[in-house]
C-alpha cells in the first residue's frame, strides 16, 4: 500500500496535515515531533506506507539506510553538537503507537522527559 487514507503521517506525507518539515526526498520525509520529548526531537518517515519494522523486507533495504543515516545530517544541521538517539518503536509491546513506520531522532543538552 502506497498511502492509508487514515495515516496521520501519510497525511503529513502527502501534505493534507500541516507539520515543521525539516526534509522531503524521493523516498523521506522528516519533521518536528509535535510532542517533543528533547529539546530537538524529529520523526523519519517513508513516503510509502509501510506499518513498522515487522513489515520491512529487502526492497526496503535502501531507504532504511538513507533514513539511518538522514539522522546524523539532520541533528547537525539542527545545532545538535552533544550527541543524540535514533529509535524505532515497533508493535504494541514496542511502544509504537503511530502505525506508520517511523525513527523518532532526539537530542539536545539532557535531562529529557523521556528516555
Ligand atoms: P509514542 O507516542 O509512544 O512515542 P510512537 O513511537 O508511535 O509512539 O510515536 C509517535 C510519535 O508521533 C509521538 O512522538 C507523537 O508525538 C508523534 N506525532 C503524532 N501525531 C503527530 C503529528 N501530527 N505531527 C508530528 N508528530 C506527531
Amino acid at each position: 500500500m502506497h498511502a492509508d487514507p487514515d495515516c496521520i503521517f501519510c497525511k503529513i506525507v502527502a501534505g493534507q496535515v500541516p507539520a515543521r518539515k525539516v526534509h522531503e526526498c524521493d523516498d523521506l520525509v522528516a519533521f518536528h515531533d509535535i510532542a517533543p520529548w528533547a529539546p530537538v526531537h524529529i520523526l523519519i518517515v517513508p513516503k510509502k506506507h509501510i506499518v513498522s519494522m515487522a513489515q520491512v523486507g529487502v526492497d526496503h533495504q535502501a531507504m532504511l539506510g538513507r533514513m539511518m543515516m538522514l539522522a546524523p545530517k539532520l541533528m547537525h544541521d539542527l545545532g545538535v553538537t552533544g550527541g543524540f538517539r535514533q529509535v524505532i518503536n515497533t508493535g504494541v509491546d514496542g511502544g509504537q503507537e503511530v502505525n506508520h513506520l517511523h525513527m523518532h531522532v532526539m537530542g539536545g543538552p539532557r535531562p529529557w522527559r523521556k528516555g
